[in-house]
């Protein structure tokens, strides 16, 4: 096996999620005793190169051209299949989140390979590396075996451990001979501008359901999220309702976020929500009704009535 893990950049920085990725390199390396190589595609990468080089892995490719300054699907494709091809990579590994949905499977087409997405674990099976994902909002697991000769896989960043610490790989420059032609440009990145932390890998969200009845009371929530040092997060009720943008619904169709503690407020608890919440380490519900779904899944379950608990909460810490 040739492994391959595609780290990404976001405005200047290294992603988080990048450790999951490396983390399924490593497990999928040890498993056949083999080494793992890592790319790194920007434009002006500075310390990120040095800052991802301590992992063990053998070699760190670096494409820094300003084509890669901004996240693009085609350019990104057509390099990382380039560099796959050139050194015979036949398992390439990325993190499920919002760009590598976009340009795995762009990449899966491009190296004529199966691919898996969201994968929690490998598993054997008839002595075969098989992969392991979460269908129907996490409520079954799935085995997936890639009958391809190359595999591609995204992986699920809220269910795999940290990466090990291990040596510096030699760094390559390589030129990955792309240009981005006229039929697409990058025009405008447009962000929520936010003090709190960023709600895909903030340890604490306050999420905020339906139940607190109106977008006044995001005032109060966040004002709980500012004592915890928290980012806010939402259903998808109270974005449809307009109440706050999509970037803040977790979820099946929103993020999956994987905090060390999660405030579930006026949250009934549907498959859909409870699916981007299962990397939660406690979650802590609050919530009128006794049989509301959520107890089932939370750690510590209050029934009671958010507009006396949550003031009392943020006045008590
Ligand atoms: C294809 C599909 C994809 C979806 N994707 C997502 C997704 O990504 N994320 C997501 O969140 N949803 C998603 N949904 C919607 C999901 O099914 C639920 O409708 C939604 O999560 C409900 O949001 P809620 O819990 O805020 O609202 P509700 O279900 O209305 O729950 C409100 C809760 O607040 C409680 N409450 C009310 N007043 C008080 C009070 N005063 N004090 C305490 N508790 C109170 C109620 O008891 C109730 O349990 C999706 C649905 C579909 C069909």
């Amino acid at each position: 096996m040739n492994i391959l893990v595609v780290a990404e950049m976001q405005l200047g920085k290294l992603k988080p999620s990048n450790r999951a990725s490396i983390r399924m390199a490593q497990d999928l390396a040890k498993k056949d005793g083999d080494s793992f190589s890592m790319v790194l595609l920007g434009h002006q990468l500075g310390d990120a190169a040095n800052e991802l080089n301590r992992f063990g892995a053998k070699k760190l490719f670096v494409i820094d051209a300003p084509e890669f300054e901004h996240y693009l699907a085609k350019p990104l494709t057509d390099a990382v299949s380039n560099l796959a091809r050139e050194h015979g990579f036949d398992r390439i590994v990325g993190c499920e989140a919002t760009t590598a949905r976009d340009f795995f499977p762009r990449l899966a087409g491009a190296l004529d390979a199966g691919m898996c997405r969201g994968v929690s674990a490998l598993c054997e099976v008839n002595g075969e590396t098989c992969y392991q994902r979460a269908v129907f909002s996490g409520m079954a697991l799935r085995t997936e075996r890639i009958h391809t000769p190359i595999h591609v896989m995204t992986v699920d960043p809220t269910t795999m451990d940290d990466p090990t610490e291990g040596g510096a790989g030699e760094v390559v420059a390589f030129d990955a001979g792309v240009t981005v032609g006229d039929e697409i440009r990058f025009v405008e990145l447009r962000r929520a501008k936010s003090e709190r932390p960023d709600l895909s890998v903030a340890d604490r969200v306050v999420g905020a359901g339906r139940g607190i009845k109106s977008a006044e009371y995001l005032e109060t929530i966040g004002a709980l999220a500012d004592k915890l040092g928290a980012a806010v997060g939402a259903t998808r009720a109270v974005v449809d309702a307009g109440w706050l943008p999509n970037e803040f619904q977790v979820g099946q169709t929103g993020k999956a976020i994987a905090p060390k503690l999660y405030f579930a407020i006026g949250i009934s608890g549907a498959v859909q929500h409870a699916a981007g919440i299962r990397g939660a380490k406690t979650i802590v519900a609050i919530n009128k009704d006794a049989e509301a779904p959520i107890f089932k899944i939370a750690d510590i379950g209050i029934v009671a009535d958010l507009f006396d608990v949550v003031p009392q909460l943020i006045e008590g810490l």
